[in-house]
């Protein structure tokens, strides 16, 4: 708002459907709300702010509303590349669009840098996944050499926290033309700012971190490029995929403690990581801080930290990981993650989880409470395993 005497501090939440309007609606003015809504708008121009975008971002009703959005700038019968263990709700959508012959869907690890090149360029053997729906190849074959229409970098992978070669595999993508567009829900981009790695399109659930207090459900995608935004605020106002005002006033609320909670909860994530390693009853850790981290080296070439999500897994299998998670009485046993409060779950409780993710891989959102507090409840339920 103005420095005027009078004026409030913030933005105002806006709740209106239509505008006063006489005569012509002209382009950019405010005619009706799935147009545009003055509550959208200090969202959009801070999270562009935060990726160096040089265009306004765009809100969306949920990420994979976002995703949906960012899926249509697929030319038809076209291919994208995806990580397969991208969001398990983001392979669902494009497996599902694939499906009904939008594109065709190549799965591959994307921390596998030669697979993805392969993929990319219609070289590859035939990833999982491949075929689905596919008009170009009806066999279901790979290496028909039709090039990749779009690459989806997600990294670091959820739940696997798979780091992808960022600069390497979008520069692979930019030569064959294709799209990149890069999931950044997990680091926020306080943690990793891929437009300046390669990315075209940068998605978010802003459900997660930006709104930071497990209280609304909503996505955004951020570009550069101004014909791409354009594209994508036309398939958000003829799809409709638009965020109640209120909501986004949340979300710009929780970016405000953006920097103050990634603070405190990649801290506190680092920490608990280290513990975690020393415990007979934890047979591996999945966090790109660790030294001996599969992702780390890249992690450090790419990210400005290494986020607040760990992944570990049970000497006892599943049952020694539902167990874990049944005696703890400070982490909220939930899906999700990036809120204030720390979550977790075993993921494979999810039945439409890839069979590629341990029986007993448990998921931690490192929320903001005291690291201490975190700590005494984790050693308190393994301690009675
Ligand atoms: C939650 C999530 C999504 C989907 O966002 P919604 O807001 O739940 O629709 C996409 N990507 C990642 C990495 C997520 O964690």
């Amino acid at each position: 708002p103005p420095r005027e005497n009078g004026s409030p501090v913030n933005p105002p939440v806006v709740l209106s459907s239509t505008y006063f309007g006489r005569g012509p609606v002209t382009a950019g003015g405010r005619g009706y709300a799935r147009y545009s809504n003055p509550s959208w708008e200090p969202f959009e121009e801070a999270l562009s702010e935060l990726e160096g975008a040089a265009e306004p971002g765009l809100v969306y009703s949920s990420g994979l509303g976002a995703a949906a959005s960012a899926l249509s700038l697929v030319p038809a019968g076209g291919v994208v590349v995806m990580p397969d263990h991208s969001y398990g709700g983001t392979v669902a959508l494009a497996e599902n669009m694939a499906e009904h012959g939008a594109f065709t869907l190549r799965l591959v690890n994307i921390a596998d840098t030669d697979a993805v090149l392969a993929q990319l360029r219609g070289e590859g053997p035939p990833a999982a996944g491949e075929g689905t729906g596919s008009a170009q190849e009806p066999d279901g074959t790979a290496g028909t050499g039709a090039a990749a229409n779009m690459l989806w970098v997600e990294s670091p992978t959820n739940p696997m926290l798979e780091v992808a070669d960022f600069r390497a595999v979008t520069a692979a993508a930019r030569e064959l033309g294709a799209l990149v567009v890069a999931d950044n829900t997990f680091s926020t981009p306080l943690v990793q700012q891929p437009l300046n790695l390669g990315a075209d399109v940068v998605l978010h659930s802003v459900t997660k971190y930006l709104a930071g207090h497990s209280d609304v459900v909503l996505g955004a995608l951020v570009t550069s490029d101004p014909d791409l935004r354009a594209t994508l605020l036309t398939h958000r106002s003829k799809h409709g995929s638009i965020a109640g005002p209120f909501e986004v006033w949340l979300a710009l609320r929780g970016l405000r403690t953006l920097a103050l909670r990634i603070e405190r909860s990649q801290a506190s994530a680092a920490v608990l990581a280290n513990r975690l390693l020393e415990q007979p009853q934890v047979s591996a850790v999945r966090y790109p801080g660790l030294s001996n981290d599969p992702g780390h080296a890249r992690a450090k070439a790419q990210m400005d930290g290494f986020g607040s999500i760990v992944a570990i897994e049970m000497v006892g299998g599943a049952a020694a990981a539902d167990a874990l998670v049944e005696r703890l009485q400070l982490w909220m046993p939930a899906t999700s993650l990036g809120g204030v409060e720390s979550l977790i779950e075993r993921r494979r409780r999810h039945t439409n989880e890839p069979e590629s993710v341990p029986e007993s891989l448990i998921r931690m959102s490192v929320g903001i409470e005291h690291v201490d507090d975190l700590w005494a409840d984790l050693a308190q339920a393994l301690e009675a395993l």
